[in-house]
């Protein structure tokens, strides 16, 4: 098997990991790339399996051993990024490697894999609904939402520089719709 690499990238709040745990749980040979980050385990994440939580000493050294394919500094004081390890680790076990990257990571890996990669957008059907989402998601501050929704507008200007875009408005047509585009990515292409 040809190991591939399947890009989900969003503004938080669009929908992305819900999209994402769908096509993990529908039975297709995926696995999901876990990524390094330097912010704090939150309640009922665990190392290894949501993310490789390191220090941001040890994230450092990790950039300066070039162990990195890329990484983010994707809010402040927060890195994020995908060790040159993972996609190997997952194509071993005979899987293809699904991201749920951010949206200058998700370009940044296009670029690097072309034609063996998929990159997905995920659009919010508005700011209005995607401001709606992250309340009613009750996993962030006030603060911490003005913040996202000002950054959402910046990254939809990214949105074509993906292979495909997906509209999250009625999600089970979102998730139809992106099994679909992965399975025919994965079986057809
Ligand atoms: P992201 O990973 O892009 O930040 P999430 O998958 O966490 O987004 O979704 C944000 C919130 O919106 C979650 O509470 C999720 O249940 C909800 N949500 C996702 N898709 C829809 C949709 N189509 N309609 C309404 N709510 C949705
Ligand atoms: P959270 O802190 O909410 O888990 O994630 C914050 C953001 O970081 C999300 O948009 C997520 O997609 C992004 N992200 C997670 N892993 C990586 C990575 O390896 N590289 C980049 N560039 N972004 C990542």
């Amino acid at each position: 098997m040809k190991g591939k690499l399947i890009i989900f990238s969003a503004p938080s709040g669009a929908g992305k990991t819900t999209i994402v745990k769908h096509l993990l749980d529908s039975g297709l040979p995926l696995e999901f790339s876990i990524s390094a980050c330097s912010r704090q385990p939150r309640i009922g994440e665990i190392n290894g399996k949501d993310y490789y939580f390191l220090s941001a000493d040890e994230f450092n050294f990790k950039i300066k051993k070039n162990e990195f394919i890329e990484w983010e500094e994707v809010y402040p004081g927060n890195l994020y990024g995908t060790l040159k390890s993972e996609p190997e680790r997952i194509w071993k076990n005979n899987n293809h490697v699904l991201f749920d990257i951010d949206v200058k990571g998700g370009v940044h890996l296009k670029k690097l894999f072309g034609e063996n990669a998929l990159s997905v957008f995920v659009m919010p059907p508005s700011i209005v609904e995607l401001e709606r989402r992250l309340i009613n998601r009750c996993t962030d501050d006030k603060e911490t939402i003005k913040k996202r929704v000002d950054k959402a507008v910046y990254e939809l200007k990214f949105a074509d520089q993906f292979d495909v875009i997906i509209t999250n408005d009625n999600l089970l047509d979102a998730k139809n719709k992106a099994f679909k585009l992965v399975s025919d990515f994965i079986y057809l292409l």
